[in-house]
């Protein structure tokens, strides 16, 4: 069976091209709202904070009836992604709708999101928005659109894309630019049209994933998600099929489907709707909710681990509190835990103190959002600085990697890689794309992003994008994790090997300067302590530009030589602090070898 009256899309958009302006329109002209009601909000992008970063957190809902089809439109996240969201919203629909402005073209900060819908097979109605500006370029725009498919690796249908013209400013939507212009008709067609109604059976037992999580502080937790198969109805008993294997069996208290921007409660909902429900306050992202009859679940999608922690501490200092509101322990304890309700890939933990609360998260820009906002809602609080979260495998200390992608300007490049091979990351792929811009893919340790957001927009004037996803545990090939007092490390490169020896100090960093000749792109760097010895074994050339930072009475810096690996292995071991670890070993024969 086919529901020839329900359409599951999701939004693709690079921030100020128009979506808010978009779905505005479509529900003033779907009759959506009644007449005497005003679109009074902007509809999607409610939380300022995603606005100013020019990014879009959380996936929002909104429903369109137009001519008796139920349009479910999906915001999608559209830079950062924390814990596989737009993995799961891919899932939920059947198409996309990718807005482009008319002028700027597609950007590359939608890449990421736009990569998930083709690789999910989902084929793209392309919308050209603002075709209104004097300054508009369309046929360009399209020819980037284009170029970015086939980078993409978009498939034959997928290159075919239908296009609609528009300029949602006037409420207006055309098959061809030269058409007269008419209202927004042609669009609400073609998503008709080209998007594929969810089919089904609809005697077949219930089976929903859930996607997403809300909370709603009457009914409690409430889990969002696509009905695959079969029907719900409030009061049903059903059965939660979780994560390890398990099932538990809980009754629909509630039961919504999405109208306009509001969820509505309902009697009974079937495939292919997105539903919301509450009766199970356990309920998480990725498990399926079963008929009783028919217990099958659906693979569960995997969220990404966190792997930056920070203390957050009341900020109880006399000064404190003049301006903000929740200064006790207590506020700060609830409002976390009202945060993890559907912050899916948080996690918070207590410390030995009332007053402080580790909080780990996917990465330092997931954390300081949630902090951000905590400090706009007038929380006082000091934090900690971020640190990775280590993890023991079969005895190992294993540390966190990240997979990081990055479009740059070409001309920004050089200092990219150059700062991310210090910080440890390695380069696994580099592409230029159609328009010049590069794209470049690194495996980096978590602790090699800390901080590094920042310097990367000065290091790119803005014009970079960064996306990373989480790629596993490693216990490190050339690196020992945790510095132990004297161990031997060696750092590895293309062009050099240096050896650091790791003195008792912990005080201070010393680092090689990015401008050294034969080391561009070396990666002794932040690692390096106070009292460490940086030995240069590669015979080429001496290095310069040591310098140490932090607080350089405790540096005890020793001059760089150059010198043959046996020189330098001598010159470690007199000193006495040198404890010479198996792993050091391995490293010095594979360095000889
Ligand atoms: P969003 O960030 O993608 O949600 O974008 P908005 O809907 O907030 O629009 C960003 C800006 O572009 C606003 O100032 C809109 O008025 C303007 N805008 C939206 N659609 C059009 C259009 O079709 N033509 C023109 N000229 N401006 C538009």
């Amino acid at each position: 069976m086919i529901r020839e009256n329900i359409r599951n899309v999701a939004i693709i958009a690079h921030v100020d091209h128009g979506k808010t302006t978009l779905v505005d329109e479509m529900l003033k002209q779907s009759g959506t709202f009644r007449s005497n009601e005003r679109v009074e909000e902007r509809v999607m992008d409610s939380n300022d904070l995603e606005k100013e970063r020019g990014i879009t957190i959380l996936s929002k809902n909104t429903s369109i009836m137009y001519n008796d089809v139920k349009i479910n439109v999906v915001d999608t996240p559209g830079h950062a992604d924390f814990g596989g969201e737009v993995e799961r919203i891919m899932q939920m629909v059947d198409g996309v709708l990718l807005l482009v402005d008319a002028y700027e073209g597609p950007m590359p900060q939608t890449k990421f999101v736009l990569r998930k819908a083709l690789e999910s097979g989902l084929k793209p109605i392309v919308v050209v928005n603002k075709i209104d500006r004097p300054e508009a370029r369309t046929p360009e725009v399209l020819d980037k659109v284009l170029d970015l498919f086939i980078e993409l690796d978009a498939d034959d249908a997928q290159l075919d894309f239908p296009v609609i013209y528009a300029s949602a400013k006037n409420g207006i939507a055309k098959y061809e630019i030269k058409e007269a212009d008419q209202d927004m008709t042609p669009l609400f067609d073609m998503i008709i049209k080209e998007v594929p109604a969810p089919e089904g059976i609809l005697e077949d037992g219930l089976q929903l994933r859930i996607s997403s999580i809300d909370y709603d502080k009457y009914v409690g937790r409430i889990g969002i998600g696509k009905i695959r198969r079969g029907s719900i109805k409030k009061n049903q008993e059903v059965v939660l099929c979780v994560a390890d294997g398990t099932f538990k069996k809980f009754r629909v208290s509630k039961l919504y489907t999405y109208e306009g921007l509001k969820k509505e409660e309902t009697e009974e909902a079937q495939f292919g709707e997105i539903v919301a429900l509450a009766g199970n306050d356990e309920i998480n992202i990725g498990e399926t909710i079963c008929s009783t009859e028919k217990v099958e679940p659906l693979p569960f999608i995997k969220i990404d681990e966190p792997t930056i922690a920070m203390t957050f501490i009341v900020n109880n200092s006399p000064y404190a509190g003049r301006e903000g509101k929740f200064v006790t322990s207590r506020h700060l304890k609830d409002r976390l835990e009202k945060e993890l309700l559907s912050n899916v890939s948080l996690r918070v933990e207590e410390t030995d103190s009332a007053d402080s609360f580790k909080v780990s998260g996917r990465g330092e820009l997931h954390l300081s959002i949630l902090i951000e906002n905590m400090r706009r809602e007038g929380y006082e609080l000091s934090v900690s600085r971020p640190e990775v979260i280590l993890k023991k495998i079969d005895g190992k200390t294993c540390e966190p990697m990240e997979q990081v992608t990055i479009d740059v300007p070409e001309e920004y490049m050089g200092v990219v890689i150059e700062t991310l091979g210090q910080r440890k990351g390695e380069m696994t792929n580099m592409v230029t794309n159609a328009n010049g811009s590069v794209k470049l893919e690194f495996n980096i340790p978590a602790r090699g992003l800390i901080g590094y957001r920042s310097q990367f927009m000065t290091d790119t004037r803005g014009n970079g994008i960064m996306n990373h996803i989480f790629a596993g545990y490693t216990s490190h090939k050339g690196e020992i994790p945790t510095r132990t007092k004297g161990s031997l490390v060696a750092f590895e490169t293309g062009t050099a090997v240096a050896y650091g020896l790791f003195g008792a100090q912990d005080r201070g960093n010393l680092f090689i300067g990015p401008n050294t000749e034969v080391y561009e792109g070396m990666i002794v760097g932040e690692n390096a302590r106070a009292g460490d010895i940086i030995v240069n074994v590669c015979k080429r050339k001496q290095l310069t530009n040591v310098r140490a930072s932090g607080s350089d009475d405790a540096v005890k810096l020793v001059p760089i030589m150059p010198m043959s690996l046996e020189q330098a292995l001598e010159f470690i071991a007199e000193d006495e602090l040198v404890e010479v670890t198996p792993e050091s070993i391995r490293l010095r024969k594979k360095i000889l070898d």
